[in-house]
């Protein structure tokens, strides 16, 4: 996997201080993409997990990490990215884990494979959804369009139903 950024610490990309991993490629193209040269797979730089482990673990003001992109949730990218998140719950078991992706969560889980499932299961928040253009706000906090949604991913999973997070 490449990754097209990495920001040590950002409180843009979801509540209080996270880093972020920009993972390249994504199959979406939405109109209007904010990260056009992050939908080719082969864009930016050798993802190394040990070394942005202990860029993450050698700063003690995050509370959380945030996978972005490109599509953490694609098929080329959502082995490396489980396994990224197992790596981080293991150093930082408190951490939380926000991610975005351009699938909804219905997609994600009609999916209904174990590497999703499992994915999802270790996710805290994913805002979801494709960027639309027609609906872009730039008002909105920590999602671009009106259609993205920010979800507590364990409460849709066991109470079966949408349950987005206040920001
Ligand atoms: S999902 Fe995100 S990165 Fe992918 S094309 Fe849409 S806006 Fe761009």
């Amino acid at each position: 996997m490449k990754m097209a950024g990495f920001y040590d610490e950002s409180i843009s990309n979801g509540l209080g201080w996270r880093a972020v991993l920009f993972v390249s490629g994504c199959p979406h193209n939405c109109p209007g993409c904010h990260n056009k040269e992050a939908q080719n797979f082969n864009y930016g730089q050798e993802f190394n997990k040990e070394e942005i482990i202990n860029r993450i673990c050698e700063n003690s003001i995050l509370k959380g990490v945030t996978l972005s992109g490109g599509e953490p949730l694609c098929k080329e990218n959502i082995p490396e990215v489980l396994d990224f998140i197992k790596s981080i719950k293991e150093v930082r078991p408190n951490f939380n884990i926000w991610c975005y992706s351009g699938y909804t969560l219905e997609e994600l889980m009609d999916r209904n494979d174990e590497i999703t499932n499992e994915t999802l299961a270790n996710i805290d928040v994913l805002v979801d959804g494709r960027f639309r253009e027609d609906l872009k706000n730039p008002t909105l906090k920590f999602k671009g369009s009106e259609n993205q949604r920010i979800l507590d991913v364990p409460k849709c999973i066991h109470e079966h139903k949408i349950v987005q997070v206040a920001v």
